[in-house]
């Protein structure tokens, strides 16, 4: 069926490209989705390790201040030696590379014992956050503190921890701190993954940046108070969202926790270009080549549907060819055994009439000794053209019969139309005016036979043309150059009884040779 409709074809091509494209419109989405997931599963992974890590130090330390702490309660410390009150005092006290000395502060900021100096180093801390606010609220608990250049030892911005020191009766005694260097962070957050573009970053509770990467000293001690990413990071204890970065304006996919305990906030960000960059690069390859797919299938249904037309066309020209005679362009006899009993079926069905002619050249073998074959065929396609101009509806049909024979099937025409239409190319014949001179009328004439089943039922096509044939032998005999009826249909439209074929009737016999 396909191959007689190129056009089907060509669009079911197309359904099929569309069908491979949307296939891979949506595995692309799903991979882009899975990439998506993959990258943020990965991200989520490093918050939690890098969020517990934090936690697990701060408390670490939070506890060696615990101790410092226990350890001031012990009576007599003051009058210890030196080397056993530093045992006694800071002897359970963390000493990681990024920890700072553990000071003891009186009430006015000035330090009594130092972790690291059995003799405390002459500072103040008197003007720091972390002091002031547990001079001033005895229920600070573990404070993290503002971050700042310590006066001590390295210059590298820190945070303290710090706790209170209170009296027996709750007044403020002073304060234990230690210090941490925020290098911790920056070497903890340098070797993770997090593309090109990604940013790591840990801030205090109420905004300010402590540690980012990409590494910037301004960033330290930034508020990011009233940046939209940080309204989001307050709103729950973790969580997830797409947002632009108010230090960079990157956007990015982030992922944030509150560390547990401790006013510290996280927050790992993955760009979304870097997330994407992988499957961008595989989607391009991926759509590329089915884009070519479908271009070659659609190229190929089009190539084919294009010879299926040419084929179709050739076959069409082959038939219509093997029905047309060579010499007349007329129909053949093939065309007439064709539409022959195609029209009488039609007709049957109809109740309409079906008229045929039979016409033949007069005297024709005498033409051709005459004048010679070759004007002979030229004569046969001057008739045709006669003929064919006495066509008067589409569905009349002429047909060159044999040698110098032709068949005029005429639908829905009465024997009398078919007799106008019979004359009418009788007389072109004759007004052609070919010179015969071995004929009688002088001229290249026709003699036709009429019949029609109008008057008179047939059994078949082939008895309507024999019938046509009989007239035609009756106007051969009356003298040629004429037409005539199927006698016995003329005789029954006239006296309503049949006679034979031969006793035809002439319609026109009068002849004016040239
Ligand atoms: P009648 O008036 O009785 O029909 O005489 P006629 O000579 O036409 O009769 P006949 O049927 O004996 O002759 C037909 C001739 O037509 C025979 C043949 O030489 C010629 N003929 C048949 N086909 C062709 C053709 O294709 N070309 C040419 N030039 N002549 C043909
Ligand atoms: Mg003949
Ligand atoms: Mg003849």
């Amino acid at each position: 069926m396909l191959t007689r409709r190129p056009g089907l074809l060509v669009a079911l091509s197309v359904a099929l490209a569309a069908i491979v494209l949307a296939i891979c419109v949506s595995v692309l989405l799903q991979m882009r989705q899975d990439a998506a997931q993959r990258a943020q599963d990965a991200a989520t992974n490093l918050l939690l390790l890098v969020e517990r890590d934090t936690a697990r130090n701060l408390e670490i330390y939070d506890l060696s201040l615990q101790a410092v702490i226990n350890g001031l309660k012990q009576p007599g410390l003051d009058k210890l030696p030196p080397p056993i009150r530093q045992a006694v005092l800071f002897d359970g006290s963390a000493m990681a590379t990024h920890l700072g000395s553990i000071l003891v502060i009186d009430v006015n900021g000035n330090p009594i014992y130092d972790s690291r100096s059995e003799s405390p180093r002459k500072i103040s801390v008197a003007d720091r956050d972390y002091f002031k606010v547990h001079r001033d609220s005895p229920n600070a608990g573990l404070y993290v503190s503002r971050p700042f250049i310590p006066h001590l030892s390295s210059k590298s911005p820190s945070i303290a921890l710090s706790r209170r020191l209170s009296n027996p009766d709750g007044s403020f005694a002073g304060i234990v701190v230690g210090t941490l260097r925020l290098d911790y962070f920056h070497d903890l957050f340098d070797g993770m993954k997090l593309g090109p573009h990604g940013s790591m970053a840990l801030m205090l509770a109420d905004g300010t940046m402590l540690m980012r990467r990409p590494y910037d000293p301004n960033i330290i001690g930034r508020s990011l108070l009233h940046t939209a990413n940080y309204t989001r990071f307050t709103q729950a204890p973790s969580g997830s969202f797409y947002g632009t970065a108010a230090i960079d304006g990157v956007e990015r996919w982030y992922a944030f926790s509150h560390v547990t305990r401790f006013p510290l906030i996280y927050d790992v960000a993955l760009s979304t270009d870097d997330m994407y960059a992988n499957w961008r690069h595989r989607a391009w390859i991926f759509g590329s080549i089915v884009a070519m797919l479908d271009v070659l299938i659609i190229w190929f249904a089009v190539l084919f549907s294009q010879q299926l037309r040419r084929r179709t066309a050739v076959e069409a020209e082959l038939r219509m060819l093997a029905r047309t005679d060579g010499l007349t362009s007329l129909g053949n006899r093939r065309a007439l055994d064709e539409v022959g009993p195609k029209e009488w079926r039609l007709a049957r069905r109809g109740g309409q009439p079906l008229s045929a002619l039979l016409i033949d050249v007069d005297h024709f073998k005498g033409f051709n000794d005459l004048y010679g074959h070759a004007a002979g065929d030229d004569a046969l396609m001057a008739v045709a053209r006669c003929i064919r101009h006495g066509l008067r509806r589409p569905a009349d049909h002429a047909a060159r019969y044999g040698g110098e024979e032709f068949v005029v099937l005429l639908p829905a025409t009465s024997l009398e139309g078919a007799r106008l239409v019979a004359e009418s190319m009788r007389e072109s014949v004759q007004a052609l005016g070919m010179r015969h001179v071995s004929s009688t009328h002088q001229v290249l004439t026709v003699s036709i036979g009429v019949a029609s089943t109008e008057h008179r039922n047939f059994a078949d096509l082939r008895s309507l043309i024999d019938a046509a044939d009989a007239a035609l032998y009756a106007a051969k005999a009356e003298g040629r150059n004429r037409t005539m009826l199927d006698g016995a249909t003329e005789s029954r439209a006239m006296e309503g009884e049949p006679v034979p074929p031969s006793a035809g009737k002439s319609t026109k016999s009068d002849v004016n040779p040239s």
